[in-house]
């Protein structure tokens, strides 16, 4: 128990209400109401065209809700920019990475940082925030598992590693809600371990909602978990209780319930 549930709720770093996005009579995002603690390691699965990444768009910014509320930390954000969200602590990691191939590995980590932060205005002209933000960003590599390519072109990067330098991007902005869209789409086996390692070790202070089809990744990170459905809300819960659901079974060829009783032998 935190000290803060001894004096109430804490503020939600994410509260949804009614959330609705249509595009002309059909409605992708539909009536989505979801609040999450600081800290929260939140999945939200269900099938293609269930409106996951509507969902995403809405809380990015990038998209509008026709009708509903968002809030971050108590703050409305509803018809906030991108820009704003991001300085009040969104961070998004994409399905196709956002790398810049001419760049260094580096560079793209430092630009990034520079870009989510509100004094970064001038930093190319300050050698003292220049060297800041590199070792900042040299820190970010590291958690990724990419230091040693630093110094190289970032379009030299495999795939898996583009989808860890976009992280490393997505964090160099110190999120303070991190949404990944499809994380392990496309990685191999091991580059997925390293993924699930370096989600594991997120400090408490970094809230994260995972859009993902791997259903041993969400079981692996998320402690609660919304099921979407044609835009509805068709269960949200501790992530045993929402797998353990009779459509969710179903929509998972009933692999799931192997990975609820945490029997790895049975799941081949
Ligand atoms: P997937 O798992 O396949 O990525 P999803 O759950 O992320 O699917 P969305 O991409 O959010 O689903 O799409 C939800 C529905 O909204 C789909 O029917 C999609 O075709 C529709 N849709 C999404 N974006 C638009 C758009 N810009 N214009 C029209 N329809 C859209």
């Amino acid at each position: 128990m935190t000290p803060a549930s001894h004096a109430g709720q804490p503020v939600p770093v994410l509260a949804l209400d009614h959330l609705t996005r249509s595009y002309g009579s059909l409605t992708a995002v539909d009536g989505v109401s979801l609040r999450l603690p600081p800290g929260a390691r939140h999945a939200v699965i269900g099938p293609n065209g269930a409106g996951k990444t509507t969902l995403l768009n809405l809380i990015a910014g990038t998209d509008r809700p026709g009708r509903g509320t968002i809030a971050l930390n108590g703050t409305d954000v509803t018809r906030a920019s991108t820009a704003k969200r991001s300085r009040l602590g969104i961070a998004r990691s994409f399905q196709q990475p956002s790398v810049i191939g001419e760049l260094t590995v580096l560079d793209n980590i430092v630009l990034a940082g520079w870009t989510h932060h509100p004094k970064s205005r001038g930093a190319w002209r300050s050698p003292s925030r220049y060297r800041l933000h590199t070792e900042s960003a040299a820190r970010h590599l590291e958690t990724v598992g990419l230091a040693h390519l630093a110094h190289r072109p970032a379009s030299e990067l495999s795939h898996g590693q583009r989808r860890m330098l976009d992280l490393a991007a997505a964090l160099a902005g110190d999120p303070r809600l991190l949404l990944l869209d499809e994380p392990a789409a496309g990685l191999t086996d091991g580059d997925i371990g390293r993924l699930l390692a370096i989600l594991g070790a997120l400090p408490a202070s970094v809230a994260v909602v995972l859009v993902e089809h791997h259903v041993e990744v969400v079981a692996e990170v998320a402690t609660s978990v919304t099921v979407l459905a044609a835009g509805r809300v068709l269960v949200t819960g501790p992530t045993a209780e929402a797998l353990a659901h009779p459509e969710v079974r179903e929509a998972y060829r009933n692999t799931v319930p192997d990975l609820v009783t945490g029997s790895p032998e049975a799941r081949g």
